[in-house]
């Protein structure tokens, strides 16, 4: 009997105690998987930097371990492609081309913002994944990348989109990385040619105009040339007059080419030498070359300047340039003798040289006014020729102006005159 009791107590303790170790388990288990859960739903929240802290032994330790270890690759790997796709959209920011890849349906795998601007995409609409044809708008653009996508071959084609833009469009096939000959999609860069183009125009139209500038006095000179080779016995009169209009045309020919090399000197000369220029001494050597002219048209040339002792920092023959060609062109088409007046005056305020050449002339139409400042054009050709003028010195004065950061605007009054002001920084002054 006491034996019995004895197993008997001894099952209680040992039922009792398995029945303490398995509620400790159970709670222990239970705070543990409460754990699991609020980190996993931390995870799910991509609070990656969250991690069990159980310090369980055993299964639920390794478990516990390979979680963390699991959340730590998942961080690094997020945390990576995070900066890979921040490196991807910063470079894809910089590049000033447009760039857009798609897939040989069309569809978008990328695009950076000037592509965006460029195809007219709408604005802040999400355009990956769609196809090129809901976001397109730019019809020419859609057009071409539409027919040439998927090709094998590179494509560049120059687009007219309007008279003020021209992209030049190149599409190259995006083979797959691992099977070489696989197409996957297209890789499209759109850049706005519109500024070369319009240089390149512009350069033939010089070398056009240049070669029609310089046929004309050519072929006066060699026609008069030829004549009086072919007539030994020609009246002196007659001689001196063909030797006369010799001598013109080739000093014609002479200025066409020297404004030439002047103009083309300016454009190419990156470096620009500055040094300190007395305004007023520049002014005086070109008050003496051209005030005789004017005396000689009965027009007086007059000036005022705020500061004769005013040393600036600037260009020498850039400024003499400047004030040669305005003084001449005022001189030029001012009607002679009727007492007419030409006025210069230059100020010196807050770090501008500001050069105002005024006077009382034939003015410019209107509608004329925005192109004199092109190489060539005159408002009366024939005029120009009369006066001596290459139609060159305006452009002249405009890259000078342009090359040493300052500006020039017109004022004009058709038969009643014109001020052109020329407005230059000054770099460094020694007042
Ligand atoms: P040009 O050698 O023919 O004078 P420019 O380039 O100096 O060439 O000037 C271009 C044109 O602008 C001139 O042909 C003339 O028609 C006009 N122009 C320039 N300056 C004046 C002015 N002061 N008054 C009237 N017209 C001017």
């Amino acid at each position: 009997m006491e034996q019995l009791s004895t197993l008997g107590y001894s099952i209680l303790l040992i039922s009792i105690i398995i029945s303490i170790l398995s509620i400790r388990y159970t709670l222990r288990l239970r705070k543990y998987l409460e754990e699991f859960i609020y980190v996993s739903k931390k995870i799910s929240n991509k609070e990656f930097h969250s991690r069990i802290s159980s310090t369980a032994k055993g299964d639920l330790g390794e478990l516990s371990r390979n979680f963390n270890e699991m959340i730590e690759i998942m961080d690094k790997t997020i945390s990576d492609l995070d900066y890979s796709n921040l490196q991807k959209t910063s470079i894809l920011k910089s590049i000033s081309h447009g760039i857009l890849a798609i897939d040989i349906d069309g569809n978008i795998m990328l695009i950076n913002e000037e592509a965006k601007r460029m195809l007219k995409c709408d604005n802040g609409i999400l355009v990956e994944g769609k196809n090129i044809k809901n976001v397109i708008k730019e019809e020419k653009l859609l057009e071409e990348i539409n027919t040439f996508k998927g090709w094998k071959q590179n494509k560049t084609d120059e687009l007219k989109i309007n008279d003020d833009l021209v992209y030049k469009v190149s599409i190259d096939p995006i083979y797959l990385e691992s099977i070489k000959h696989i197409i996957i999609g297209s890789i499209i860069n759109i850049q706005d040619i519109t500024e070369k183009v319009k240089l390149e125009h512009m350069r033939s139209d010089f070398v056009a105009n240049v070669s029609h500038e310089l046929k004309t006095p050519l072929t006066s000179i060699s026609g008069f040339v030829e004549t009086l080779r072919l007539n030994e016995n020609i009246d002196v009169q007659t001689r001196n007059r063909f030797l006369s209009i010799i001598e013109t045309e080739s000093d014609r020919l002479k200025r066409l080419i020297d404004d030439i090399l002047l103009l083309s000197f300016i454009e190419n000369n990156e470096k620009i030498v500055y040094e300190g220029v007395s305004l007023y001494n520049v002014f005086l050597e070109v008050y003496e070359m051209t005030n005789y002219i004017a005396k000689s048209k009965n027009i007086n040339l007059t000036y005022e300047f705020d500061d004769k002792s005013i040393v600036v920092f600037a260009n020498r023959d850039y400024i003499k340039q400047v004030f040669l060609n305005l003084i001449d062109n005022a001189i030029k088409y001012t009607p002679e003798n009727q007492g007419k007046t030409v006025k210069v005056s230059v100020d010196t305020k807050q770090d501008k040289i500001i050069i105002k050449v005024k006077d009382e002339g034939i003015g410019i139409p209107k509608e004329d006014i925005n192109r004199i400042f092109e190489r060539f054009y005159r408002v009366d050709k024939a005029r120009s020729k009369e006066v001596g003028g290459t139609g060159l010195g305006l452009a002249i004065i405009k890259h000078i102006v342009k090359s040493l950061g300052g500006t020039i605007e017109v004022k004009s009054e058709l038969r009643h005159g014109s001020e052109f002001i020329v407005n230059i920084p000054e770099k460094i002054s020694f007042k």
